[in-house]
């Protein structure tokens, strides 16, 4: 009888053997965001910075892919063909998209049917903001963002044991940088099933804004949302205060 020490080490050598279909093991198993190609550390740019301070950049970069990695699915771009359109021109993964859409038009049924009833007044038409973001627009974004978070840590990175490069830097700034933005291909936009939404109410466009967190959750559409948005599989994220991001959890 084999030990289970020997039984794991033998399977990790058969996901080693030359045989075995790259294909299947990609099936399988995703690869790490940093060994996709486009999305690696030594794809990322900084025009004007010094060598030691790009270094720093793929530094954190690799750090906060490990992190996200620890906690969510890493999901690569996603081709034309899976995606649907949820609302105008805003793609989701298909089935995400008919779920957004049903949920859209029931949504603006009921809107007009309080409307009749003079139920709700000055309150436009819902909508889709955005949604689907390939998981190469969030490498450009980090890497569009990432200088100016740089200056914006300048301080605290270079009171850090190591100086503003160092180890401690490079930990600081990870923690920085996710609480501003998401590693590349893991956004849950980036997997096609997030989307905001929009509305307007009392002349007021609410968006993705953080600054419109409180108008959101006494908006008509909002208040639809909790009573109706689990019909079509989608919920509200309880981790992030933003009450115009909501997650498809069918399928
Ligand atoms: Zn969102």
């Amino acid at each position: 009888m084999p030990t289970r020490r020997a039984l794991i080490a033998s399977s990790l050598t058969a996901l080693a053997l030359p045989g075995l279909s790259r294909r299947a093991f990609a099936v399988a198993t995703p690869p790490p965001a940093r060994a996709v190609p486009g999305l690696m550390p030594g794809d990322l740019r900084w025009p004007g910075a010094r060598p030691e301070e790009v270094a720093f950049m793929r530094r954190v970069y690799e750090a906060h892919l490990a992190r996200s990695g620890t906690r969510g699915a890493f999901s690569g771009d996603i081709p034309r063909h899976r995606l649907g359109i949820a609302d105008g021109d805003v793609l989701m993964l298909a089935e995400a998209a008919a779920a957004c859409a049903a949920l859209l038009a029931a949504a603006r049924d009921d809107l007009t049917a309080a409307r009749k009833r003079k139920a709700v007044k000055g309150v436009q038409a819902p909508a889709a903001l955005s949604a689907y973001r390939p998981a190469s627009r969030q490498f450009t974004l980090w890497q569009r963002n990432f200088p100016s978070y740089f200056a914006e840590t300048a301080d605290a990175r270079a009171a850090l044991r190591g100086g503003p490069l160092g180890e401690e830097a490079v930990m600081h700034m990870t923690e920085f940088v996710r609480h501003h933005l998401a590693a590349p291909g893991y956004s849950l936009h980036n997997s096609g099933k997030a989307v905001d939404f929009q509305t307007t109410e009392q002349g007021m466009w609410l968006k993705a804004d953080r600054t419109q967190r409180e108008a959101w959750r006494a908006s008509w559409f909002y208040g639809w949302l909790i009573a109706s948005a689990d019909r079509y599989g989608f919920h509200e994220n309880e981790k992030i205060d933003e009450p115009w991001h909501w997650e498809w959890r069918g399928g």
